[in-house]
């Protein structure tokens, strides 16, 4: 039987990341999850997503309609960090999905394609991350595609969703020649071979343009960080350490988006993205507490009174799967939980840890943390479930305006 290193312990929450990749339909969301659960050794088997083995997307009617219809949160390690992918449909007809996913995730990957940059549909679901609040990293996808143009892309981000865009990569080669990327903080270059990456000084043809851009970057960071204005000014340089603090402080207020680069289809720039999440994104414990219709707050404290939001329930072979996200306290296996809407006690059967179409049972499930639960009857998604003895329902959602229907 496999063990689970996490099976009978939390996980410290400071290494949480509630990640959602948002995208237009198309732009390579799905190859990205595949290459994300790949690359973080989830999955040993890459799945493409023209012949339908991609993980992710594991419910027949997604791979007929071969789009992401159910979200699907699947847990992976990166770097000692724990990433909960919550899967995000990409399509406008399912915008309540995308909500209720917004709700729960704590930060994003956009996905934007290379070549087309800003699509209606991905300025849909940015407005939406807007009105929720979500930090955001941008990924500049298929830059292995004829015409694919990371600077074009960029300008379509700052001029359609106007955030202050910061690159802090620059692709080496283009196109079909596209294989790698200069990391502009540490003035390094990762070259991707087949499925390896290699960390190798900055070519020298492309010196000049990555120290000018690295300036770029030192600049547009001064601008709009105290720290980095100050090293600035004294030291007319922003050392690497300063640039990843400020860049963190800067994605978490939403005052600017680092955007990266890279070829899911070609497993390019999958590695420096998970790093870019570990060290920019928020975890559970730098969020706001969450409030009570009653004005009741819950900070993300395992050691609290339990509340969970949930965000999906799905009817598998494995029984009826409730999704939560924890935001205070702690479930264990056999325990109960109140709906309070309902006034039922339920019983916690088994608590799993959805790896996509894997489950691995634990015994808790804390603060922070996105699991599925097994035994309970009546939960449905958006119900809050809390301890018998705290009973609390969660603020509503705050209302998107409808997108578009394209039915
Ligand atoms: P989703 O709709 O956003 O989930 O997009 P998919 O992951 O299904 O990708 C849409 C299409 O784009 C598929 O045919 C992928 O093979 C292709 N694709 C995804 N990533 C890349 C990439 O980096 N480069 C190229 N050339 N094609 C890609």
């Amino acid at each position: 039987m496999r063990t689970d290193p996490n099976r009978t312990s939390t996980f410290p929450l400071t290494g949480v990341r509630n990640l959602g990749i948002l995208a237009h339909v198309d732009a390579g969301k799905t190859t990205l999850t595949e290459r994300i659960l790949y690359a973080t050794g989830t999955t040993h088997k890459r799945g493409e997503v023209h012949d339908g083995t991609t993980v992710t997307d594991f419910d027949p009617q997604e791979r007929d309609r071969g789009i992401t219809i159910f979200a699907a949160a699947v847990s992976c390690t990166w770097d000692g960090h724990r990433i909960n992918l919550i899967d995000t449909p990409g399509h406008v007809d399912f915008a309540d999905e995308v909500e209720r996913s917004l709700r729960v995730l704590d930060g994003a990957v956009a996905v934007f394609d290379g070549v087309a940059g800003v699509e209606p549909q991905s300025e849909s679901v940015w407005r939406q991350a807007d009105r929720h609040g979500v930090p955001r990293i941008a990924f500049v996808n298929k830059m292995d595609r004829a015409g694919a143009d990371l600077d074009a892309a960029v300008a379509s981000i700052r001029d359609r969703l106007h955030p202050v865009p910061l690159v802090v990569q620059l692709p080496i080669g283009a196109e079909d020649a596209f294989t790698g990327v200069v990391d502009l903080l540490r003035l390094r270059a990762l070259v991707w071979t087949g499925d390896d990456v290699e960390h190798l000084p900055v070519p020298e043809a492309l010196r000049d343009e990555a120290n000018r851009r690295r300036r770029l970057l030192e600049e547009a960071v001064a601008e709009l960080h105290p720290a980095a204005l100050e090293e600035f000014v004294a030291e007319s340089t922003v050392s690497a350490r300063t640039l990843t603090s400020a860049l963190r402080d800067l994605t978490r207020t939403g005052e600017a988006v680092v955007v990266l680069c890279g070829s899911a289809y070609r497993n390019r720039g999958v590695e420096p993205l998970l790093d870019a999440v570990a060290a920019y994104l928020p975890s559970p414990l730098d969020l706001p507490p969450v409030r009570g219709a009653d004005g009741d707050e819950r900070t993300a404290d395992p050691a609290g009174p339990f509340a969970a939001l949930v965000f999906k329930v799905n009817a598998t072979g494995t029984g009826r799967l409730t999704y939560l996200r924890v935001y205070s306290g702690t479930i264990h296996k056999g325990g109960t939980v109140l709906d309070p809407g309902t006034g039922r006690v339920e019983r916690v059967a088994r608590i799993l840890r959805v790896q996509a179409d894997r489950h691995e049972s634990v015994d808790v499930a804390a603060a922070g943390d996105i699991v599925a639960v097994v035994g309970l009857k009546s939960a449905r998604a958006g119900t809050t479930l809390c301890a018998p003895d705290a009973p609390l329902v969660l603020e509503p959602p705050v209302v998107a305006t409808p997108v578009v229907s394209v039915a």
